[in-house]
């Protein structure tokens, strides 16, 4: 069957050579020298199958390929790229720029003709009816070349430039506050929105998490802002809302406040989407829009970019935070490790001098654990160690931190407290772990440990003089007996 086969190519001597080698496939041939030309003679004619050059002045055939393809219409028929050279690169932007294949412009004129009459075969064919109906719908559209091309070139535009928008927020995944500053910005260019949220769900059980909020171009009342990070919440975490709710605190990171569009009321809102995203059946963040105005927040087509970078974005940030998290938390008990202990005890020691802050140090070991090693095994006592590290964690407000200091040595950082006042659950704890029993299968086993509490005082100069008299407060309630808690005196 006669097919029309549209043929771009700037030189006029190369025009004139592939048409002669193609002619001889007896198919009905149209030919433009730029893409321009091309795209016009593509909506006059509709052809089955268009061969295009790729380096051509103004629109290249990467670029040809893109707008076609970006038409809904259009985007079937399909379009061979003659690249240059055999080169690994020019094949891929063909693919990539949406060509359905690219032969490479060579002497061999057989070569040639058999794969151009391979594809033809293997191509769908669009039928006349068909084609007068397409080209009467363009005619009809009543758009002229520039303007179709301007569309054409936006959509494609604008996909990728949003998309590259995207991935450079990524520089800025070590702040939550400076991300979602830049994501609530890049947003605002591309959607209306009164109020966004969004927050990450990070590894780090310490920090406590913000839910960040943009608000643009309106006044919103505090208790809205409670009620909106409720409605955000309770649709993404169904099941647990309130516990996830609560260790949120909000944060405004950007406002441009317009007391002219007052809110006082979350049902003053007349759009509004919220978008979990997950990963690997897990929440990993969510963003959420609110729009005073009805049918705001309905550009599909953007808000699916949005999704799909976000995605990308939250789970770098979340494997950063994983990373972050693992590399200072003790595996065995959860607990901090030593190296993470050492730089928070510079830091809390160093605040407690300058501010002339409290700061008590605590340090447990167990009693005659090499025994219950000996007794009952390693594996036991690893376990019996775990279950004490959860025992004090749970014992201790937030803003303490524990670590791991040795092998069966939990040492505690204590801000903000005196020795008198650390005495309490540390107490608590020693006595929880005296009346507790740890089960080796059957066999209940008591275990006791000791303790030592020393404060930053006056004649304290270093943190190690500190650790020192927590050290000597422990062996103290070794040599007594164990069992018990010193404070250093
Ligand atoms: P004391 O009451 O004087 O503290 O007696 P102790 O036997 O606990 O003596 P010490 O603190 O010197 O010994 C610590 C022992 O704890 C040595 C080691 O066998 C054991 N241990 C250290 N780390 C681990 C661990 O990760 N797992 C297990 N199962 N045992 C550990
Ligand atoms: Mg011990
Ligand atoms: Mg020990």
């Amino acid at each position: 069957m006669r097919k029309k086969i549209l043929l771009i190519e700037d030189s006029p001597i190369q025009l004139k050579s592939i048409e002669l080698t193609l002619s001889k496939l007896e198919h009905e041939i149209f030919t433009a020298t730029n893409a321009i030309e091309g795209i016009e003679l593509v909506y006059q004619t509709v052809p089955d199958l268009i061969i295009s050059d790729i380096i051509m002045p103004e629109i290249n055939g990467y670029q040809l390929c893109r707008l076609l393809k970006n038409d809904d219409v259009i985007k079937k028929i399909p379009i061979i790229l003659l690249t240059q050279l055999n080169e690994k690169l020019d094949s891929f932007w063909a693919l990539k720029a949406g060509a359905d294949c690219f032969i490479t412009k060579s002497n061999n004129q057989e070569e040639f003709l058999s794969q151009v009459t391979n594809f033809l075969r293997g191509a769908e064919t669009i039928s006349e009816e068909e084609r007068q109906q397409i080209i009467k719908d363009k005619k009809s559209e009543n758009k002229d070349l520039q303007t179709r091309i301007n569309n054409l070139l936006d959509q494609s535009l604008i996909e990728s430039t949003i998309i590259n928008e995207f991935r450079n927020l990524s520089e800025f995944i070590y702040s939550t506050r400076i991300l979602s500053k830049e994501l609530f910005s890049l947003a605002y260019s591309l959607v209306d929105f009164n109020v966004a949220c969004i927050f990450f769900n990070e590894r780090d059980d310490k920090k406590k998490k913000f839910l960040q909020l943009s608000i643009q171009n309106a006044s919103v009342e505090e208790s809205v802002l409670m009620d909106i990070k409720k409605d955000f919440f309770n649709e993404i975490f169904p099941d647990t809302y309130k516990k996830e709710e609560s260790s949120y605190d909000i944060e405004i990171v950007d406002a441009l406040i317009n007391v002219h569009n007052k809110a006082e009321n979350i049902s003053e809102f007349h759009s509004r989407l919220v978008i979990p995203i997950a990963y690997a059946n897990k929440v990993i963040g969510g963003i959420a829009f609110y729009h005073l105005k009805s049918e705001r927040l309905n550009n599909n087509k953007i808000f699916e970019i949005i999704v799909k970078e976000l995605k990308i974005l939250m789970r770098i940030k979340w494997l950063y935070s994983e990373t972050k998290y693992l590399a200072i938390i003790d595996g065995l008990t959860g607990l901090y490790n030593r190296r993470f202990f050492q730089q928070t005890l510079e830091r809390e020691f160093a605040r407690s001098k300058r501010h002339k802050t409290c700061l008590s140090l605590a340090m447990f070991d167990i009693d005659h654990f090499k025994k219950v090693n000996d007794v009952y095994g390693h594996q036991f006592g690893d376990k019996v160690l775990a279950e004490i590290s959860k025992i004090i964690k749970s014992s201790l407000r937030k803003t303490d931190y524990i670590a791991r200091y040795g092998g069966e040595e939990i040492i505690l950082i204590l801000p903000e407290t005196t020795t008198a006042q650390a005495n309490i659950p540390i107490e608590r704890i020693r006595e929880k772990i005296e009346s507790r029993e740890f089960m080796n299968g059957n066999e209940a086993v008591k275990i006791t440990i000791s303790c030592g509490i020393a404060e930053v005082e006056s004649d304290v100069n270093t943190q190690e003089e500190l650790l020192a008299r927590t050290d000597k407060a422990l062996y103290e309630s070794k040599r007594a007996g164990r069992n018990k808690t010193t404070i250093y005196s």
